[in-house]
């Protein structure tokens, strides 16, 4: 951890990454490690794939994010003149899709790995893999408060860094919780972190539309299958479009799925420009990140995970109810 402290020190030009289809975590890590580089007075940008879902626009500086998706000549710069770049919240360089994966496989700069991920990839000279860690944000947190830079710590880092770990934790109730996080959580609050606010900004913001979308999907589009034990939701581009579809819009609607009682796995099905986005949950014995990389181009953890189908969307579900026998019992 102090080495990673050591050469954000000597470097000139940081850029941190993360992966496709931001999430919580991988934004809430991201600008907790921005917000601490900045205040080192070190140039740092954090360029991602795409852009950030709409429920976390609240976040200071988020704005601030280049996106490849929007400007690909800005990404490529940065990334070209970086000498330092953070691969975080992921684990190989394909995460970041096909043309941002080409750009990084050209840079010059040096890679510094910090995730959570099963499986992580060898480009990188310093590599903090923790598939047992909650949260990529965690270990941010840790990466700061266990270095000689620990009195930097400040609310301001730690507001990104606590939403990362609500989310990636379902709101700390998931295994991964640890007494280290609560500890963590603990000196946060002391620190200023408003709670209530990130809980707040995060989830009682629901636009009509969007709940309205949900209300859809659950009442109209949700399927039970395999003797109750799996159920799945499948929304179309058309569908989506119905209710003014924005970026996030669907976030937890598997998990909703999965609440249901006697459900073991849930998957949701979302189709966007001609493709199908795969989001899988799990509980008890029924794993899901093996059927995502052997037939969905995706992984993730046993219990969440997600992946693509170049499928129609009506190909894609007849797919996956073949694959089921095959991985559930
Ligand atoms: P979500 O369903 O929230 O998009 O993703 C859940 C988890 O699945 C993520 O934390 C990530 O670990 C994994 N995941 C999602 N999409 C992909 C993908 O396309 N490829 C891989 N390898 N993992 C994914
Ligand atoms: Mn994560």
């Amino acid at each position: 951890m102090q080495q990673i402290i050591d050469k954000i020190k000597q470097a000139e030009a940081i850029v941190i990454t993360s992966h496709r289809s931001p999430d919580g975590d991988s934004i809430g890590s991201s600008l907790g490690l921005y917000q601490f580089i900045q205040k080192l007075n070190k140039s740092v940008t954090v360029c991602h794939p795409d852009k950030a879902p709409e429920f976390l626009l609240w976040l200071d500086d988020i704005e601030n994010i280049h996106t490849f998706e929007e400007n690909p000549d800005t990404v490529k710069q940065l990334i070209e003149k970086a000498d330092l770049i953070f691969s975080l919240d992921y684990n190989v360089l394909s995460r970041v899709g096909e043309e941002m994966q080409q750009l990084l496989e050209q840079a010059s700069a040096e890679f510094i790995l910090i995730d959570h991920h099963l499986n992580p990839g060898d480009f990188a000279s310093i590599s903090l893999s923790k598939p047992e860690t909650c949260s990529t944000s965690q270990l941010i947190y840790d990466v700061i408060v266990q270095s000689s830079e620990r009195e930097m710590m400040d609310a301001k880092i730690a507001t990104p860094l606590y939403l990362g770990i609500m989310t990636d934790t379902g709101s700390f109730r998931f295994p991964s919780v640890e007494p280290r996080t609560h500890e963590i959580l603990a000196e946060m609050l002391r620190l200023g972190v408003q709670h209530f606010r990130i809980h707040q900004n995060t989830f009682d913001q629901n636009s009509l539309d969007r709940l309205r979308l949900q209300g859809y999907a659950t009442s109209e589009k949700l399927e039970i299958l395999f003797n109750g034990k799996i159920a799945t939701i499948a929304l179309t581009e058309e569908e989506l479009n119905l209710f003014n579809y924005q970026k996030g819009d669907t976030e937890g609607l598997v998990n909703v799925a999965l609440s249901i009682e006697g459900v073991k796995a849930a998957v949701y099905f979302g189709e966007k420009d001609g493709k199908v986005k795969i989001s899988l949950r799990g509980k008890d014995d029924y794993e899901v990140n093996k059927l995502a990389s052997d037939h969905f181009e995706g992984g993730g953890h046993k219990y969440a995970a997600g992946g693509i189908s170049e499928l129609s969307m009506e190909d894609t579900l007849k797919k996956f109810q073949e694959l089921i026998p095959k991985y559930f019992a």
